[in-house]
């Protein structure tokens, strides 16, 4: 059996889909090709980006008015990307809950008028900017949140109704860390980007979501590769896709078919999330800061009160099997990333060494 992984990203992949990846490395369905080997205009690949883009759509019920963009940047990227489409130069409002999206606030401000709408940075981000507290401004082109923040592990509930809080501005979300962890309401947003390597796929390709009337935009510094409208206009074919690790998205989109969808993989998410929380709050040895209806199901951030047993911690979690709980180095501590690939065996087994460490050591 391989170890349970809990990296944050790149992170764990479903075994059926690397083993599936294996067996097709040389030969992809007899066509003589690795998929890594293949022209992105040929049919066999151009069959490929279609069932997956098909796959993700239904998986995300996204709506016909929102175009799916396979693209390049990562997260990072997006942050200038799209202020280049969306911002028209003028104002963008950014909530701050963590570190992406402070980030994000400051690459904006390279290209736009940029204010903070609320932020908990006074509190280390372990609270939640409650929208009802967000200072909106009457000009702004977007809005910025990041619906999960995967560092602080905190994560909104319920997307915003920008609308209800007098606000006629698109939500953009970056939902890198929980793409596909649960549904999205896209009454309530303009555009979802969100880098692969968390949830998805490999490192390299980045989705955008976005409705058809925010696209044909840009600031004319953009560049064409990175230009909403040029990208959607050739099928995310302008300039050569990652093909690799579109085709390992497409797997994992199958997968999640597989195993019921999206609304049966946020029931297991939540599933894992309780128990973990349950046992940190319950065992007076470890402790999450973060206020509970902030709590991200996808990534866990935890303290030992003693934090001078760090290092054999992890090097006890390894020798069971239990990789990469480092936590960030900006907050220290463990993160436990329990992304859709990770199964409630593995949450089981890693609450299973937390109690086993909290006996020895409590
Ligand atoms: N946003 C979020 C929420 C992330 O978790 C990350 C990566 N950890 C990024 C943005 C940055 O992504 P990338 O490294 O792909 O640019």
């Amino acid at each position: 059996m391989r170890p349970y992984n809990f990296s944050a990203g790149p992170a764990v992949l479903p075994e059926p889909v690397l083993a599936q990846a294996a067996a097709e490395m040389l030969d992809w369905h007899g066509s003589g090709m690795g998929v890594m080997e293949m022209s992105h205009r040929g049919r066999e690949f151009i069959s490929i980006y279609e069932q997956a883009e098909a796959d993700l759509r239904s998986l995300l019920a996204v709506p016909a008015q929102f175009r799916i963009l396979f693209m390049q940047g990562g997260g990072l990227g997006e942050n200038a990307i799209v202020p280049l489409n969306l911002s028209r130069g003028g104002q963008v409002d950014v909530v701050v809950s963590g570190a992406w999206s402070q980030k994000s606030a400051a690459e904006a401000r390279r290209y736009a008028d940029v204010a903070v709408a609320a932020s908990n940075e006074t509190d280390g981000h372990t609270s939640l900017p409650a929208p009802a507290s967000w200072q909106l401004r009457d000009g702004a082109r977007y809005v910025h949140l990041c619906s999960n923040e995967t560092i602080h592990g905190v994560e909104y509930q319920q997307l915003p109704d920008l609308a209800a809080l007098g606000c006629s501005a698109p939500l953009v979300i970056d939902c890198s860390s929980h793409i596909l962890s649960r549904p999205i309401d896209w009454q309530r947003v303009g555009l979802a980007f969100a880098g692969a390597q968390k949830n998805i796929g490999p490192a390299g390709l980045t989705l955008v979501i976005v409705r058809e009337d925010l696209i044909g935009h840009a600031l004319p510094v953009c560049p064409s590769a990175f230009d909403y409208k040029t990208v959607a206009d050739n099928g995310s074919m302008f300039n050569t896709p990652p093909t690799y690790a579109i085709y390992i998205a497409g797997l994992v989109f199958q997968w999640l078919k597989a195993q019921g969808g999206v609304a049966a993989m946020e029931a297991r998410n939540i599933a894992k999330a309780e128990l973990l929380y349950g046992y940190l709050d319950r065992s007076g040895l470890y402790r999450n800061r973060v206020a509970p209806e902030g709590r991200s199901r996808m990534n866990v951030p935890f303290f030992l009160h003693d934090e001078r047993l760090n290092d054999s911690f992890l090097a006890g979690a390894k020798e069971r099997g239990l990789l990469q709980l480092k936590g960030h180095k900006s907050v220290g501590g463990m993160r436990a990333s329990i992304y859709n690939a990770m199964p409630l065996d593995g949450v089981q087994a890693l609450v299973a060494y937390l109690k086993d460490f909290a006996q020895r050591h409590g």
